[in-house]
């Protein structure tokens, strides 16, 4: 059998269309806890911060982010958790997925539900501005950081009754937000309240400030290498954001390949996450890590090797004009 009749379309199987469900149809509403935790988390970053600013405590803001991001943004809910790109202990599963939780976001729930319907919306044909981030920086921030959108019609989301039925989750995804009191503890025994206002508030607003910004430039402009057919929302590679969001700034690669541990697939792109990895899989924490060539081949996805800026309207003219390209993988 050819290749290329092994080709499937790509599918995340969390995610349950039925008839009439759509990503397009729906309302944005204001989200109460998202809200209020955020702008907390602004409040006693910028006055507290001021207030008890000292280099330690900037130190541990640089180490606490490092490590939230990488070990459990990147790795643990990201790479592990959402994707299953590698395997892992159980044991350290856990570890790196609370990592997750502490960077501020949601839950391990919640962070696969969000991450989920966004990636499941971009793939349909025409899905609502809040999940492309297609309106304008400012009310793109306002919308990510403090609202939710309700679809009228949305799929089911139902995860593996594997990660359902895990008291561990379970309690993670109830205690979220608590989960940054040991860590606060911790850091107000060895350094006082500076460490604390800066190893949780500060890292925690810049974290998910972050979070947002990345998500709204890697969906509207950057280069890119491929182009998912039919898909109403393309991702973007960010070079220069590629040490700091820990390699997930590939986020073109990652709509190519969403299975792979490895994010920045070209030699000159810098991942960190996965240098992580190959350290640990050396010494035996992680095995079984997947390759943009380990995985199942796209029906549509298509190579188009050379690099653009923003410009949708003209994408597939673009790829139309290049002559003889090997544009499928
Ligand atoms: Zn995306
Ligand atoms: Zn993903």
């Amino acid at each position: 059998m050819e290749k290329s009749d092994l080709k499937q379309k790509y599918v995340n199987e969390r995610i349950v269309e039925s008839n009439g469900c759509n990503a397009y149809d729906g309302k944005v509403v204001w989200s109460p806890v998202k809200s209020l935790w955020i702008t907390s988390m602004y409040f006693i970053a910028i006055v507290g911060g001021i207030l008890t600013f000292s280099i330690s405590a900037f130190l541990i803001f640089l180490a606490s982010t490092a490590v939230t991001l990488c070990l459990g943004h990147s790795l643990g809910m990201h790479r592990r958790l959402i994707h299953q790109s590698y395997q892992c202990p159980k044991w350290l599963e856990y570890c790196l997925v609370h990592f997750g939780v502490i960077v501020g976001l949601a839950g391990p729930k919640g962070m696969m539900h969000t991450h989920d319907m966004r990636d499941w919306a971009q793939r349909q044909n025409k899905c609502h501005d809040y999940f492309g981030h297609q309106q304008p920086f400012f009310i793109d921030a306002i919308w990510q950081l403090h609202c939710d959108l309700e679809l009228k019609s949305p799929p089911k989301f139902i995860p593996e009754e594997s990660f359902t039925n895990d008291r561990v989750y379970q309690w993670m995804e109830k205690t979220w937000m608590w989960q940054q009191l040991p860590w606060a503890l911790l850091f107000f025994y060895w350094g006082g309240i500076a460490w604390v206002v800066w190893g949780i508030c500060v890292r925690v607003a810049v974290s998910v400030t972050g979070h947002w910004l990345i998500g709204y430039f890697a969906h509207n402009e950057g280069d890119r290498d491929w182009h998912v057919e039919g898909a109403s929302v393309q991702g973007y590679n960010i070079r220069f954001a590629a040490l700091i969001t820990m390699g997930e700034s590939w986020h073109n690669n990652h709509h190519a390949f969403p299975g792979s541990a490895l994010l920045g697939i070209e030699k000159n792109q810098v991942d960190p996450g996965w240098w992580v990895l190959r350290v640990l899989e050396k010494l035996g924490f992680v095995w079984n890590l997947k390759l943009p060539e380990d995985l199942p081949g796209r029906i549509e996805l298509k190579n188009i090797n050379f690099l653009e800026t923003k410009s949708h309207s003209n994408e597939k003219s673009a790829i139309a004009k290049i002559p003889g390209l090997p544009d499928e993988i």
